[in-house]
């Protein structure tokens, strides 16, 4: 293996949604020179982070209008390199704090800095229910997803039912983004209320297309012989006033997506 090239610095950060890119403008124009490891589909996301697995991002100020998530990240990476950012397509696959400088190794970097800003985000959190998985009799990436943007408009789940587990800002960007595509879908969430903000409760709630089971989980996904997902298996929790049941549910194929706090 060729050795790896070694980089000296005040200021490593590592990611690259908006924490990343704030944190890089402020110290490039503090004449910090910072280098930036992006990530190179670190955690399955696309440098730039969440918001390039969304489509309008409404609340953001100076853009009244609404901006697609995938060209504000562009642009939160331009504003950086303008500044001086040095920006690598890299993962940081391994560190050592134990003495300064800070080490941080990429699969061609070493990079040796005196401070580090880690601003790696989140991940979409699997739900586990019997059949979510990807062992064989799994239906993961067979009906089952986490990301309604990304594998929305895929020929299977187009003009069938569909449904999205959650009850956060998440699971209803999710469902009123498919409506576009399914027939109708189906927001299964455990409790009797969400904690989406209002904005998205409301117009997830007056959206015709989506029907909301409360107190509801799904406890197993069922399969056609294709070896698809053609249904779920919901159960109504305890918390609701009718009796705990559970029913097979006629969402074929759906969709899972998770809140980013549960
Ligand atoms: C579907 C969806 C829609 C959303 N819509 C909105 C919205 O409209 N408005 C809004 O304000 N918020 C929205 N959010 C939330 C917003 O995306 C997040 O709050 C925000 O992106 C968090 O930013 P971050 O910089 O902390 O991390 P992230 O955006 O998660 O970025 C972290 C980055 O670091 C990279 N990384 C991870 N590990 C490493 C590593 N070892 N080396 C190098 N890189 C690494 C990752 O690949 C990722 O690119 C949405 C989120 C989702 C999922």
């Amino acid at each position: 293996m060729a050795a790896r090239e070694i980089l000296r610095t005040t200021l490593c950060i590592v990611g690259s949604g908006p924490a990343a890119h704030t944190a890089a403008i402020y110290a490039a124009r503090a004449e910090l020179y910072p280098i930036l490891f992006e990530g190179w589909l670190a955690n399955g996301i696309a440098a730039g982070g969440q918001l390039t697995t969304t489509t309008d991002v409404e609340n953001f100020p100076g853009f009244p209008t609404g901006i697609l998530g995938g060209e504000l990240t562009e642009k939160f990476k331009e504003q950086s390199v303008r500044f001086g950012t040095k920006v690598f397509p890299e993962t940081v696959t391994n560190v050592d704090f134990s003495a300064r400088p800070f080490k941080l190794y990429t699969d061609s970097k070493e990079v040796l800095a005196e401070t580090v800003i880690i601003a790696t985000g989140a991940v979409a959190k699997r739900l586990t229910f019997k059949g979510s998985g990807e062992e064989e009799d799994g239906y993961w990436n067979k009906g089952i997803s986490a990301c309604a943007v990304c594998d929305g408009a895929a020929p299977i789940f187009r003009k069938k039912p569909l449904a999205v587990i959650g009850g956060g800002d998440s699971a209803m960007e999710e469902a009123n983004f498919l409506t576009k595509y399914g027939s109708k879908v189906y927001l299964i969430h455990r409790r009797n209320e969400f904690r989406a903000s209002k904005i998205m409760q409301s117009r997830t709630l007056s959206n015709p297309k989506i029907e909301v089971l409360w107190d509801s989980s799904v406890i197993e996904a069922i399969g056609n012989e294709r070896g698809l997902l053609s249904g779920l298996k919901v159960c109504i929790l305890h918390s609701s006033p009718f009796p705990p049941a559970s029913s097979l549910f006629p969402a074929a194929p759906s969709l899972q997506t998770c809140d980013p706090k549960p």
